[in-house]
């Protein structure tokens, strides 16, 4: 898994992005959901695996809502220490401002002895089944892919369990204050 693509893309005397950074050695694996205002306001959902971070960006906002399929684009993987950026890309590749929506730890659904080996086998099958222990998405959810799809179109669904919501929008679940919130109110006047 190699970050030269993500390399490629940015000019980091301009950009405060990290540049790398490695997974610690601890057992758990991470999860951060960001959003991410730039040319169009998005939400970035990345999970750690093998020291980067497997990213998607997803229009709409993940949900718990398990009617709700959000597509969700794969992109280059992230460095470890993506997953702690929030801040202001004042110009070149993906512009804006980013802020943190939801993290925390992911794993396998059934037990395993090497969850992050298990992820990386449902990861390369196109069919990924997690469950998330963050703030605001917790539970089972799923991340398939789109068969014949050459672009990398993933579906992000959530599973029936307890945590699923009816009529779940992410943006309800933003504070108001959010600095992006503040951008936009701002902007609009
Ligand atoms: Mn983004």
């Amino acid at each position: 898994m190699s970050l030269s693509k993500y390399k490629s893309k940015r000019d980091f005397k301009s950009s405060p992005e990290p540049t790398g950074g490695k997974s610690n050695n601890e057992k758990t694996l991470s999860f951060v959901v960001q959003r991410h205002k730039a040319s169009h306001l998005h939400y970035d959902f990345r999970l750690e695996m093998k020291g980067v971070l497997k990213s998607w960006a997803v229009p709409k906002g993940p949900s718990l809502d398990p009617a709700d399929k959000r597509l969700a684009m794969m992109v280059e993987d992230h460095p470890y220490d993506y997953k702690d950026f929030a801040g202001v890309i004042p110009s070149g590749y993906g512009a804006g401002i980013v802020e943190i929506w939801d993290k925390g730890t992911y794993t396998t659904i059934e037990k395993s002895d090497n969850p992050e080996k298990d992820l990386l086998k449902m990861l390369h099958e196109g069919n990924l089944k997690f469950t998330m222990k963050g703030r605001k998405l917790k539970g089972e959810f799923a991340l398939v892919k789109l068969k014949n799809s050459d672009d990398n179109s993933w579906l992000l669904i959530k599973h029936r369990d307890k945590y699923a919501k009816e009529n779940y929008n992410s943006e309800d679940h933003t504070p108001k204050s959010s600095p992006i919130n503040k951008w936009l109110a701002k902007n609009k006047k």
